[in-house]
């Protein structure tokens, strides 16, 4: 059986106050919590602060991004050894933010995913489409396209490193989440996709979470569905109250 694995994007937001009292309150509010895997990924620059806070529980710390070089002249790059150095597990790659806002390419998107699984962390990868895409009907064309560029070179063995996001970008930060119907399709295209590339065992121990407007009042439906193992959650992973809702939701 998969393990649930509920996530969250902090994004740019944040001081260094704050992001030590939202950890320090999700470590309380999810001290019982052992059935459901939670991550946290804070800005870079409040890891360090976000990492003591949660020393000592269940809880994971993430980045929200990385470069694929070990070290060097790539002046404002974070490399997975550093990440590594302040306790970081999981690293987002590939988040629709970066691929349609600061214009990050697929081929880019594998090196990161490469240098994540290669460095011993492991990588969430996030896909879906534009809300044009989908009204084109193109929805699996596109997100099936993502998955394989971004794990292009990927190995079986390496897929245990590997968390795929589906996050559809119509739905993320919007307020409109996908139905879970829409998020069932997609994940189960996807699984079905893995099995392809990597044999029906890695398709069925890969969890793939669903982004996009999750919150406490849709965490139940949309984690109802058999291809759902998890959520990737920004807007109400801000509030310890909503975030830690949800993973009990779940747990
Ligand atoms: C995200 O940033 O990954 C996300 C899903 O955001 P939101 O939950 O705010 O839609």
């Amino acid at each position: 059986m998969r393990k649930p694995f509920i996530a969250g994007n902090w994004k740019m937001n944040t001081d260094a106050a704050g992001a030590a009292a939202l950890a320090s309150g999700l470590v309380k509010a999810l001290a019982e919590v052992t059935t459901v895997d939670v991550a946290v990924c804070p800005p870079f620059v409040y890891l360090q602060t976000v990492a003591k806070a949660l020393d000592g529980s269940a809880i994971q710390l993430g980045a929200q991004d990385v470069y694929f070089q070990n070290n060097g002249a790539f002046t404002g790059e974070i490399s997975c050894a550093m990440l590594k150095d302040v306790c970081c597990k999981y690293v987002i790659v590939g988040h629709s933010e970066r691929r349609h806002i600061i214009g990050e390419s697929d081929e880019l998107i594998n090196k990161k995913a490469a240098a994540v699984i290669a460095s011993g962390l492991h990588v969430i990868l996030c896909v879906g489409e534009l809300l044009e895409e989908r009204e084109a009907g193109k929805t699996k064309t596109v997100v099936a396209e993502q998955v394989k560029k971004g794990l292009a070179g990927v190995t079986a063995e390496q897929m245990k490193s590997v968390t795929i996001a589906y996050e559809p970008v119509w739905a993320i930060g919007t307020g409109r989440n996908a139905t879970p119907e829409q998020a069932q399709e997609v994940h189960a295209m996807i699984r079905g996709l893995l099995a392809e590339l990597y044999g029906n065992a890695v398709a069925g121990q890969t969890r793939i979470q669903y982004g996009g407007s999750a919150k406490p009042a849709n965490t139940a439906e949309l984690m109802a569905n058999p291809d759902v193992d998890g959520l990737l959650v920004g807007g109400a992973s801000l509030k310890v109250e909503d975030f830690a809702a949800m993973v009990k939701t779940v747990a």
